[in-house]
């Protein structure tokens, strides 16, 4: 006991998956959806259709629930509001509650325990599958059987209602959770659950709030108002922390407050080098509702929209008319900034629901994903579709559409010769389009980087995917955190490759954008620039602090430095040298940083 009479409770430290960046330090707010449990007993035969109807009526009120929320997201927040959609959905998904009927009828087992069973089937079947993506989507189930198991025992299922500035600790958020605890201007959250790819990852970072997911027993080591630290950029959860680390985290806390802010204020300024070279840096974005963010953080235009999210976020394939909604949507939204539009790019670890049971392989990041689904009779009606959409909303705005995945010269005529026919049919319904539409492909292969040349005379421009390039120039899965110090943007090899592109993408005039997540890395983007890259599309929160950086550096240096660093023979060996140069230049400014 401490001398107030308060139990000593010590420091606790736990590390888990960094996945939204800023330190948080606040009280918890624990979350404690895993305390309901559901009752099981057994029902005479005359009471079965009672518990059928039960199960139904709670059905129904989780279904008004759950629109009510979508209702009130809809003008917000897209990814959100088709996440809730895909929950609707699977309250009345047979395989549930048939099911549930089922086990009601034939054990005589009341509803909550029904479906519990009906719940456990389905969880088994996404237990079994290797993929971290899908065994993530059982939570969803979870989410949903827990709503309808609320509403069968009549407990309050109203949003969670945290005070200010709480850290919420979970075993898992849903998505519904998720958006409503961004709407109270909670401090940070933590869940025991989840990965990289979990929607509350995904959500929490579309929102800038702090999060760390994947720390297992969160939930167990903390109580109720525990005092606790959250470190978003590093994974790091300090529980009952003492003053001093209190005070530690408060400096480092307003440290980046200051430099955050120091950052945003060059939000106006131009992306220019020392010796007045301007460098245009654009957002990597996943939907529309992502763009204020990317033009308050000084974003001159999109240079990747990940159109594939349409299709991961919800059990429907978009249509003709939901592509050009969300495309009219971005150009509106950019407000004559310019705007690139990727085709889709599924498969791999990018998943929808159409995909399911048709494609089985051994290894998906080396298969049909991408460009080759779209190529195939079962990806070449949505490509089409898509490709309607898209073009028609070039009549309404400049966009510009990029194919991801391009292997080489084949499959760009191959994906051309769609979009002809494509063309060719919206000319013939007399529905107008942008007969300029400029056309460029992503570069993440090293087949595509070896044959720009080739590439450049018939593409209207590149835009190299580093993220992939790396992962299939160093062969190592880009997911596998087995191999990840494997993962090296600044290996020779990759460095040869970009140097080979900007080349020859120079010598055909045809314009190049580094948009993987090595170009929103501060003391990465100046390599690139000596590479001569002078566009690049990164997340928006990293916009300002690249721009500080290259704000400070001439393309004579860099280039200079970059002739040197393509001998090195290690990443270490260029890391190394590059942060020579940086440190360098922060002396001559004065700063020594
Ligand atoms: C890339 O590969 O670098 C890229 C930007 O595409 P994605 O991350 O969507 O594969
Ligand atoms: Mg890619």
């Amino acid at each position: 006991m401490t001398p107030s009479g308060e139990t000593f409770r010590p420091e606790i430290r736990r590390e888990g998956i960094a996945v939204s960046p800023g330190i948080a330090i606040g009280r918890a707010y624990l979350v404690g959806r895993d305390s309901i449990k559901a009752p099981r007993h057994h029902v005479e035969s005359e009471e079965v259709e009672d518990e059928i109807a039960r199960l139904h009526r709670a059905i129904v009120t989780s279904d008004r629930q759950l629109e009510k929320v979508k209702q009130k997201l809809a003008s917000e927040n897209e990814s959100d509001f088709h996440i809730i959609s895909a929950h609707q959905m699977m309250l009345h998904d047979e395989h549930l509650v048939d099911a549930a009927i089922g086990y009601i009828r034939d054990e005589k087992i009341n509803a909550e325990w029904a479906l519990r069973r009906a719940v456990d089937d389905i969880r088994a079947v996404f237990d079994a599958i290797e993929d971290t993506y899908f065994r993530e989507r059982a939570s969803d189930v979870e989410f949903v059987f827990e709503r309808i198991l609320r509403n069968l025992l009549g407990r309050e299922t109203g949003p969670l209602a945290p005070p200010p500035d709480a850290i919420v600790v979970a075993y898992d958020l849903s998505p519904a959770d998720t958006a409503q605890l961004h709407r109270a201007a909670v401090a940070g959250l933590l869940t025991d659950a989840g990965g990289k790819t979990s929607h509350t990852a995904i959500i929490a970072r579309a929102h800038e709030i702090p999060a760390v997911v994947g720390l297992e027993d969160i939930t167990e080591v903390v109580e109720s108002d525990d005092l606790m630290i959250v470190d978003g950029s590093t994974g790091v959860v300090i529980v009952n922390p003492t003053r001093e680390t209190v005070v530690e985290y408060r400096d480092e806390q307003r440290r980046q407050a200051a430099a955050g802010a120091v950052l945003m204020s060059n939000r106006d300024l131009p992306a220019r080098t020392r010796d007045g070279v301007a460098i245009q840096l654009y957002a990597n974005i996943d939907g529309p509702d992502e763009i204020e963010g990317a033009i308050a953080h000084g974003a001159v235009g999109v240079g990747l929209t990940r159109t594939e999210y349409l299709f991961m976020t919800s059990d429907r394939v978009p249509d003709e008319d939901t592509h050009y909604r969300q495309a009219v949507d971005v150009i509106d939204r950019m407000r004559g900034r310019p705007v690139t539009l990727r085709t889709f790019d599924l498969g791999a670890d990018k998943l929808a629901g159409f995909l399911e049971g048709e494609v089985e392989e051994a290894n998906p990041a080396l298969g049909l994903r991408s460009i080759r689904l779209c190529l195939t009779d079962l990806g070449r009606p949505l490509f089409k579709t898509q490709l309607r959409g898209l073009l028609r909303a070039s009549a309404h705005g400049a966009l510009r559409i990029m194919f991801p995945m391009i292997s080489g010269i084949g499959e760009l005529r191959a994906a051309k010769v769609v979009l002809e026919e494509v063309k060719e049919e919206l000319r013939r319904e007399q529905i107008p389009f942008d007969e300029q539409v400029k056309v460029g492909i992503m570069i993440e292969m090293p087949s595509a980087a070896l044959t720009a040349d080739m590439l450049a005379r018939e593409a209207d421009f590149f835009s190299i995917g580093t993220n992939d390039l790396i992962q299939y120039t160093m062969a190592v899965d880009r997911v596998n955190e087995m191999v990840s110090y494997l993962y090296e943007p600044l290996h020779p090899a990759l460095l040869r490759l970009i140097a080979g592109v900007a080349k020859a993408a120079r010598a055909h005039n045809v314009p190049v954008t580094v948009c993987g997540e090595m170009a929103g890395d501060a003391m990465v983007a100046p390599v690139l620039v000596g590479l001569g890259i002078h566009e690049m599309s990164m997340s928006a929160v990293s916009i300002p602090e690249v721009k500080g950086t290259l704000r400070t550096i001439t393309v004579s240096e860099v280039e200079k430095l970059c002739a040197r660093v393509l001998d090195l023979p290690t990443a270490n060996d260029v890391r190394d040298a590059v942060a020579a140069y940086l440190d360098e230049l922060g002396m001559q400014r004065g700063t020594g940083s």
